[in-house]
């Protein structure tokens, strides 16, 4: 049966525990994703690639083309590759793709790697950033069209402190460049995910 989340009651596959009711870490941490956290994902998402595509758009519209492809590549099979399959959500064997808040629906292609990225992944994952954000700078630049590209600077800052503030301080894939949970928290998810923890400490 292909269900849009996951069973929220049932710990993880990573997970030992013999059921998520009263766990210490699901106070801090989400183990499981919702359509909610979704749908707020999307929404603070959509604002910031609309604009980019729009001043894309402006300065030449065959631009677009692969810029839009190139962030569905990248979103769909590269970010997986590099990052995403070191998430815990990555390790579910009863799904064949992404269940999560924010690349749901990506296939799961990759094969499942606990612990931290390698140096060349954390280099692929921000070229593709760059690329990707880097786009829109530069063809307002060219066409010094400074307002379309103060919107721009002003939606991207607005993403990423409601991505920190909701997401990335919530989030269980700690090999993330963005993740922001502490040791302490950490530890309290290894203890229950002790494979996990076992990857992170070669
Ligand atoms: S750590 Fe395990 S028991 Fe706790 S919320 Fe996550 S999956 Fe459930
Ligand atoms: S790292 Fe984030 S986007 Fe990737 S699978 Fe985990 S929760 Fe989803």
């Amino acid at each position: 049966m292909s269900k849009m989340f996951l069973d929220p009651e049932k710990p993880l596959n990573t997970c030992i525990a013999q059921k998520c009711d009263g766990c210490r870490v699901s106070e801090k941490l989400v183990c499981h994703f919702n359509f909610r956290q979704l749908l707020i994902f999307l929404l603070m998402a959509l604002p910031v690639f609309l604009w980019a595509g729009f001043m894309i758009y402006q300065f030449n519209s065959f631009i677009l083309i692969p810029w839009i492809l190139f962030i569905l590549s990248f979103f769909g099979f590269i970010e997986i590759r590099v990052m995403c399959s070191h998430c815990p959500h990555y390790a579910e064997t009863e799904i064949k793709s992404l269940k999560c808040w924010a690349n749901y629906g990506s296939p799961k292609i990759w094969q499942y790697r606990p612990g931290p990225m390698s140096l060349l992944e954390k280099v692929v994952f921000y070229s593709g950033f760059i690329i990707i954000a880097g786009t829109p700078i530069a063809v307002a630049i060219l066409q010094t069209c400074y307002a379309l590209l103060s919107v721009y600077i002003v939606l991207i800052a607005a993403w990423k402190w409601a991505l920190k503030t909701f997401y990335c301080n919530h989030c269980i894939n700690f090999a993330c460049p963005f993740n922001n949970i502490d040791s302490e928290m950490r530890n309290d998810f290894f203890d229950n995910n002790p494979a996990i923890g076992e990857a992170w400490k070669k």
